[in-house]
């Protein structure tokens, strides 16, 4: 085990789960997504589960979704009495968002049983059901099955794949997997017709501001002909992780909202019909993406109105004097090792 992974290892080994209560689901909610090119409500559920093998093992170096899981195995029942109090606040959405702290598609997460039971009672009123997976878990076989009662409707799986550079994956996020497993992964999706969305993260740790830009421009160009739909995440200051140890120690900083417009508006330029879409948590914090309060609530508007209408326009009046700021950091960082995180 190489260095950045025992790190993330050790910063969990006297994790201790916040929640005992394996019946009842992290949260459910509806928001606002996009269907058949029109604006509509999707439901979303976060399943309580064991957690993610990779994060159990020892995780990527920003994720702190395991603060939300179990750490023990979450019975089937269990997780099928999280899925009915889910359902109590279904009220008949279209699309259906499921997210588990991990891979829904790992069967240490969730058996093939109840997998079968959620997706197949989901699958009665929803047209599309979305899912993330690490790509291991992605087989022919698990597909084939679920396909078999999707039929005509859309399932599309989640790939936090966060960077096409196998360097920043291993010696920046501890990913685990590598670029070309990815490829391997959406071969296999396209081959039984499930759409794909890939995750990519904006400011991982140890690069500067202008790397990190250029590393989510370029991760675009290399995806975007094997991809559906991009999904941004800046990185957030997560709990009992190596991002919050260097964050603490002064040493990270989350991106600035320019930067993200940056990223949005010439991804959208260079990857034409592929959807992209921005999901900035704890935004306007200083444990995520930020510029100055003064314009904070402006540029999140708009990163949320750009994931729904794909319309780069509504970024052309944005604009703020912390500006100057912005474009300083840029310049200077290279020289500043780490130290303009205040900025
Ligand atoms: S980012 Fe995904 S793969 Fe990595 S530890 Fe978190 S849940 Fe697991
Ligand atoms: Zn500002």
């Amino acid at each position: 085990m190489n260095e950045i992974a025992q790190f993330c290892r050790n910063l969990k080994k006297d994790f201790t789960p916040k929640s005992k209560d394996a019946k009842k689901p992290v949260s459910c909610w509806s928001e606002k997504d996009v269907l058949d090119d029109k604006i509509i409500d999707a439901f979303v559920i976060i399943f309580r589960t064991k957690g993610c093998s990779w994060a159990l093992n020892s995780g990527c170096s920003m994720c702190g979704y395991f603060n939300d899981s179990m750490w023990e195995n979450v019975s089937d029942s269990d997780l099928l009495a999280q899925f009915d109090t889910a359902m109590n606040n279904y009220s008949g959405q279209n699309f259906i968002k499921i997210f588990t702290s991990g891979s829904f598609l790992d069967d240490k997460e969730i058996k093939p049983i109840v997998r079968k039971k959620i997706l197949g009672k989901l699958v009665e009123t929803a047209d599309k059901v979305s899912v993330e997976s690490r790509p291991e878990f992605i087989t022919d076989e698990k597909l084939s099955e679920i396909k078999d009662y999707f039929k005509s409707k859309t399932f599309e799986i989640g790939i936090g794949l966060e960077s096409a550079s196998n360097f920043v994956r291993e010696h920046c996020l501890n990913k685990g997997f590598t670029f070309e497993e990815y490829k391997k992964a959406t071969k296999i999706l396209k081959k039984q017709d499930v759409k794909l969305k890939t995750y990519v993260l904006i400011k991982p740790p140890f690069l500067t501001e202008k790397e990190s830009i250029e590393d989510a421009i370029n991760t675009v160009d290399k995806i975007k002909t094997i991809t559906d739909t991009v999904s941004f995440n800046p990185t957030n200051v997560q709990r009992n992780t190596l991002v919050n140890y260097l964050w603490n120690r002064k040493q990270y900083r989350p991106a600035w909202l320019f930067s993200v417009v940056k990223i949005l508006k010439e991804s959208k330029k260079t990857a034409g019909s592929v959807r992209i879409k921005c999901d900035i948590a704890g935004g306007g914090s200083i444990r995520g993406a930020h510029n100055c309060k003064l314009c904070d609530r402006r540029f999140l508007d708009a990163v949320y109105e750009f994931s729904l209408s794909q319309n780069i326009n509504v970024f052309k009046e944005l604009d703020c004097n912390c500006k100057e700021k912005w474009l300083d950091q840029l310049d200077i960082e290279d020289l500043g090792f780490g130290s303009l995180v205040n900025m």
